[in-house]
């Protein structure tokens, strides 16, 4: 296969393509937020996250149940008993789930709770992942490998658009560098490359792209302003408190503050942050 084949998939049209999460969609001229905690940790967490999303406009939540930590003695997730809190609170708030997986298996048991599958960094390269993916309906936020070029990146999408889903949103999160002033090199310009050469949608996480809450709203803004199609951020009710990730958590008002701020931006560049308050829509 030569590289223009290769590619098809993925530069072969001209608009951005729509991949829709619950009721939020990605790739048109509104730009969705997703927000919420790195690992689900019980149920109040995530239903004062929940509730505080619908109040603000945002119908996607993230956590992980399932987490890829670097070290095996640092917390995991609580797995299916984190999914369960998920579903259940997809349930009450009518919110829209987006949760990862890390293994072919937990696609399944993840699947009757969640809106859509995240592919973690370290999993970019995970073929068998992708493939099987592939052949889900639900759609992929697909993040960039941390060493990953923005070719292997586009290569990953393929594999999954190749099985016939053609929901996949793809995300910078950060490559390594050489400075440790910031935890990853949010790669902004890929995201610019990126609107060329694919019609995916495109978002960006300057939360794992900086490691630090207080480098997460201006990153944010300078994502919206490179073109992002939607932006995914780590909110805790109580930050430092956060079981992984707690430098890089920002608080719940932090986050309102943040998209009261993404509003100008998202205007200057000829689009509009979606928020959607609450009675907009009825829990689902
Ligand atoms: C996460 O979203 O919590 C996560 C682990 O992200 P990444 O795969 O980008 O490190
Ligand atoms: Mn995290």
């Amino acid at each position: 296969m030569t590289a223009s084949t290769l590619y098809a998939r993925t530069n072969q049209r001209p608009d951005t393509t729509l991949v829709t999460v619950g009721r939020t969609v990605f790739g048109g001229p509104d730009i969705p937020m997703i927000a919420g905690p790195c690992s689900v940790e019980s149920y109040e967490q995530l239903v004062t996250v929940a509730r505080f999303l619908r109040n603000l406009g945002v119908n996607c939540l993230r956590g992980g149940a399932f987490k890829p930590r670097s070290s095996p003695y640092s917390f995991q997730g609580l797995g299916e008993e984190g999914l369960m809190l998920l579903g259940q609170v997809r349930r009450e708030m009518g919110v829209a789930i987006i949760t990862e997986v890390m293994s072919i298996e937990q696609i399944e048991l993840a699947e009757p709770h969640t809106d859509c599958f995240q592919v973690g960094s370290r999993n970019m390269q995970n073929f068998e992942l992708l493939r099987a993916l592939g052949r889900q309906e639900k759609p992929v936020l697909l993040k960039r490998g941390f060493s990953a070029t923005i070719e292997e990146l586009l290569n990953a999408a393929e594999y999954i658009l190749l099985g016939g889903n053609n929901n996949v949103i793809l995300c910078e999160r950060g490559i390594r560098g050489f400075d440790p002033s910031t935890r990853n090199v949010l790669d902004l310009g890929a995201v610019a490359v990126l609107k060329q050469r694919t019609h995916l949608p495109v978002i960006v996480d300057p939360s794992h792209g900086t490691g630090q809450r207080s480098l997460v709203a201006p990153l944010a803004k300078a994502a919206v302003a490179v073109g992002a199609d939607g932006i995914i951020i780590e909110a805790h009710p109580t930050p430092e408190e956060s079981v992984s990730d707690a430098a890089q958590a920002i608080s719940l008002q932090e986050l309102e503050n943040l998209a009261l701020q993404l509003v100008p931006v998202a205007f200057s560049v000829g689009r509009s942050l979606l928020l959607e308050p609450a009675g907009y829509s009825q829990p689902v």
